[in-house]
C-alpha cells in the first residue's frame, strides 16, 4: 500500500474568478514577486501536474526557474526539476509542446482507449500510464504515490482544479487573487459548477493570507471545512429552546429576570452556556456564559449568542451591562426571544446598542411566551 501525495492546488485568478481571458495571448495575472513564490512552491514539490487543455492552450515549460533552487534540489539528492505530469482523456498531445522539451521526467496519465495513441505520438518523450476505462483521479494519485511523489502541485486548469476539489482530493489550495477584472464570457474560470463536498455553506479553513504587491495569496485547507450550515431559523429555534431550558434553572429572585444563554460556534457546536444567578447572586446569563470562555476567544467572531432576554443596557450590580460585554467579546450575532420591559429599568436599549455597533440581532417572537415562563412571578400571567 503506497500513500497518495499531499495535493496542493495552485492558481492565480482575477477578482472575478477567471484564470485567463478568452484571447490566444495568455493573460498575466500575477506580478513578478508572485511568480517567484510559485517557483518556490514548484521547487518544494516532487511533481507538478497540469491538464492537457492547459498544455495545449498555454504551452508552459513548468520548470523551477531559479538556479539556486535547482542547485538546492540537486544538493538534496533530487532531480533539478520535479516530475512533470499531465492527464488526458482524449489522448491528443502534440509532441512539439515545450512540456516535453525541458526538465527531467514526464508522466502522462490517460485512459485505455487513448493509451496506444499517446505512446505512439510521444514516442518515448514520457512514461504513459492508463487509469482504466475512464480518467480516475484516485488512480492518478495512487500512481504518483507508487513513484514516491509525496507532494504534488497542481497548476490547473480550471477543469482539473474543479474535479480534484469536487472529489475532495485537494489538501491545500493556494489562490493568488490579482486586481484584474476579466469580465468576458468564454474565459476560463478557476472553479466551475460542481457538487462540492459540504455544499455551498461549508467553510474551508483559512491557513494564511499574504500580500505581495497588489496580489493577495489565500491559502485554504479544503478538507478541514466546517460542515454545518450557517445559522438558519431552525437552528436558531433549537438553540433558543436550549436557552429557555437554562432560564428554568435560575435561582428565583424578586429583583431580577430569569434568563438563559447559549453560545454556539460557527460549526454548530456549543461553546458555552450560562443562566442568571448561576453561582453568583448578581451574575447575568450572557455574562456567565461569556466568562467561561477565554477573553478574546477567536471563535466568538463567528459565533452566535442565544439569550432568552434582550441583553441589558444598564445595570446596578456590575459596571458593564451585557450589551457591552457582548460587544467586547467580539460576538457579531445575537438571537433573543423577548425584549426587556420597563420594569427594572425605564428603557432597555440593548438591541439598539448592539445593532448600532454592527451586531446582527435576530428576534424569535414565536418563543417569547416560553422564554417569559420563568418570569411569571415578575410579569404576572397577563
Ligand atoms: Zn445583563
Amino acid at each position: 500500500m503506497t500513500s497518495r501525495p499531499y495535493v496542493v492546488l495552485s492558481a492565480a485568478s482575477s477578482v472575478d474568478g477567471y484564470l485567463d481571458d478568452p484571447t490566444d495571448q495568455r493573460l498575466l495575472l500575477s506580478n513578478a514577486e508572485d511568480f517567484d513564490r510559485v517557483d518556490e512552491v514548484r521547487a518544494g514539490a516532487d511533481a507538478i501536474l497540469v491538464g492537457a487543455t492547459t498544455l495545449r492552450r498555454d504551452n508552459p515549460r513548468l520548470l523551477v526557474n531559479s538556479e539556486e533552487r535547482r542547485a538546492a534540489r540537486l544538493a538534496r539528492g533530487l532531480p533539478a526539476h520535479p516530475l512533470k505530469v499531465t492527464v488526458t482523456a482524449s489522448g491528443r498531445l502534440d509532441p512539439g509542446l515545450m512540456f516535453w522539451r525541458h526538465g527531467d521526467k514526464k508522466l502522462v496519465l490517460t485512459v485505455d482507449s487513448a493509451l496506444e495513441r499517446v505512446r505512439t505520438d510521444l514516442d518515448g518523450l514520457a512514461d504513459v500510464v492508463s487509469t482504466g476505462a475512464e480518467l480516475d483521479w484516485g488512480r492518478v494519485l495512487d500512481e504518483l504515490g507508487r513513484r514516491h511523489v509525496k507532494r504534488l502541485v497542481v497548476e490547473g486548469g480550471g477543469t482539473v482544479h474543479t474535479q480534484l476539489m469536487a472529489q475532495d482530493l485537494a489538501d491545500e489550495l493556494h489562490l493568488a487573487v490579482a486586481p484584474l477584472l476579466v469580465g468576458q464570457p468564454g474565459a476560463p474560470r478557476f472553479l466551475g459548477p460542481a457538487d462540492y463536498p459540504g455544499g455551498p455553506t461549508a467553510r474551508m479553513r483559512l491557513l494564511e493570507t499574504r500580500a505581495t504587491g497588489d496580489v493577495v495569496l489565500l491559502r485554504y485547507a479544503p478538507k478541514e471545512r466546517v460542515p454545518a450550515a450557517g445559522p438558519t431559523r431552525e437552528r436558531d429555534l433549537h438553540w433558543m429552546r436550549k436557552a429557555i431550558e437554562l432560564a428554568g434553572k435560575c435561582p428565583p429572585s424578586e429583583g431580577a429576570y430569569s434568563v438563559g444563554a447559549v453560545i454556539v460556534g460557527a460549526d454548530g457546536t456549543e461553546l458555552s452556556h450560562g443562566y442568571s444567578r448561576e453561582g453568583d447572586p448578581h451574575v447575568h446569563a450572557e455574562e456567565s456564559a461569556l466568562a467561561k470562555l477565554p477573553a478574546g476567544d477567536p471563535r466568538l467572531r463567528t459565533a452566535t449568542i442565544y439569550t432568552t432576554l434582550e441583553p441589558c443596557s444598564q445595570r446596578r450590580s456590575r459596571p458593564h451591562p451585557c450589551a457591552q460585554l457582548v460587544l467586547t467579546s467580539g460576538l457579531l450575532r445575537v438571537v433573543i426571544a423577548w425584549r426587556e420591559p420597563s420594569l427594572f429599568v425605564d428603557d432597555c436599549v440593548g438591541v439598539e446598542r448592539l445593532r448600532a455597533a454592527g451586531v446582527t440581532v435576530v428576534e424569535l417572537p414565536e418563543l417569547a411566551v416560553d422564554a417569559k415562563a420563568a418570569n411569571t412571578h415578575l410579569l404576572g400571567t397577563g
